[in-house]
């Protein structure tokens, strides 16, 4: 049977951000990557927005990795020269209602550390003259990132430090072995391998990923739900030089402006539908409900500018109504099986927070 010392299961963001560390820790890895290529799935399905770390509880992971992850990034960005662009975003009440939102954002973001200007009106308009609010925060370290150029320059270092990628290769089931464990792939030419140390980066389907783990303890499994959220692209020249958000919502935080590298401006994701599997087809007759929600912002937005994007899901581990969980980076410290880490509930901002969940995963390990 072929031996390895680590496999990471999964080649999206945060996989590739994993299996670099360990390659360039002196491990010898593999990536176990279901797909054809590496990053098609939530990395490539998502706003690309570098976050600033407001929103999160102070403590949680996602607060405490989305900060460290956004100043790792900038830096691993400009070092490799991958596109990115500290583009700034508000964070806008479009009614009075919405005020004591700001303010309770504006303390939760003071707590996590991350510094926020507060604007007015006018403020506002001046900034974003299209935009109407009546007040709003202004995120000087929010910005824009090329996420596949992350992933080519992830993938590039982990392979220079001696990783291997193998595409096509789903990982069907593992083991708990006397001396590590024993992983069962199925693909085209399917294969067993045993291996020292294995991460579960499979995201929607890290949860069941694990249940196909023989001998692992169920209870350390939480649940799974998928939120998928549309977007939608505006047609021409947007007239946002920012990122503009309103108040989150149940499930997201509320249908924004992205702006991209190439300067397109896309609106969303929104929140519908929380299907049993992932499936990326773009629901009919969505267009109505975003305009009503951009408009509350944007009042300009004329008929028929709006052109149906793509679609993206959210791995949630709490399901509709509940609040948001934190990211679960799981080592043998909470389930007791040595040498496994695995990842759950790696929703936004997983982007932004790739190398800190990176450094995390690998310090599970070696924990
Ligand atoms: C709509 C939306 C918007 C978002 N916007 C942002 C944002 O602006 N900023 C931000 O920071 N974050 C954002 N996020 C979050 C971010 O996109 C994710 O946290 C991140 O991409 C997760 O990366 P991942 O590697 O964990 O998962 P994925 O990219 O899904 O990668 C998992 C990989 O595992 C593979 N796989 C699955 N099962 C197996 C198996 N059994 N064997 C082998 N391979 C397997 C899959 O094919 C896939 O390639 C957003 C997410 C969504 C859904």
């Amino acid at each position: 049977m072929e031996r390895v010392d680590s496999v990471v299961v999964g080649a999206g963001v945060v996989g590739l951000a994993i299996a670099r560390q360990l390659a360039k820790a002196g491990r010898e890895v593999l990536i176990l990557e279901a797909e054809a290529s590496f990053g098609t799935q939530t990395s490539a399905r998502n706003s690309e927005v570098i976050h600033a770390g407001i929103y999160y509880p102070s403590g949680s992971l996602k607060a405490r990795l989305c900060v460290r992850g956004k100043d790792l990034l900038y830096a691993y960005c400009a070092a490799r020269g991958i596109g990115h662009q500290r583009i700034g975003k508000l964070l806008i009440a479009s009614d009075a209602s919405e005020l004591p939102k700001l303010a309770a954002y504006a303390r939760q973001a003071a707590a996590n550390g991350v510094s926020l200007q507060p604007l007015s009106a006018e403020d506002v308009q001046q900034r974003e003259p299209a935009i109407r609010a009546v007040a709003g925060l202004y995120s000087a370290s929010t910005g824009i990132v090329d996420s596949h150029g992350l992933m080519l320059a992830l993938l590039g270092d982990a392979e220079q430090a001696g990783a291997t990628l193998v595409t096509h290769t789903p990982l069907l089931s593992a083991r708990i072995a006397a001396e590590g464990l024993v992983l069962d792939t199925g693909g085209t030419a399917p294969f067993r391998l045993r291996c020292r140390r294995l991460v579960n980066a499979a995201g929607l389907h890290a949860q069941t990923l694990a249940r196909n783990m023989a001998g692992f303890p169920a209870a350390h499994i939480p649940p799974t739900f998928y939120a998928k959220g549309h977007y939608f692209t505006l047609h021409g020249r947007p007239p946002f030089r920012h990122l503009v958000y309103p108040m989150p919502d149940e499930a997201g935080l509320g249908i924004h402006v992205t702006l991209d590298l190439g300067g397109q401006c896309r609106f969303g994701p929104d929140v519908s539908g929380w299907p049993d599997t992932p499936d990326y087809r773009f629901e009919a007759g969505l267009e109505e409900k975003f305009q009503r929600a951009i408009r509350r912002y944007y009042p300009d937005l004329p008929d028929g500018a709006l052109h149906a994007g793509y679609t993206g899901i959210r791995p949630k581990i709490s399901g509709p109504g509940a609040a948001a969980g934190d990211f679960i980076i799981q080592g043998p410290g909470q389930h007791g099986v040595p040498g496994l880490v695995n990842l759950f509930g790696i929703e936004s901002p997983g982007l932004t927070a790739c190398l800190a969940l990176a450094e995390q995963a690998v310090a599970e390990l070696q924990a």
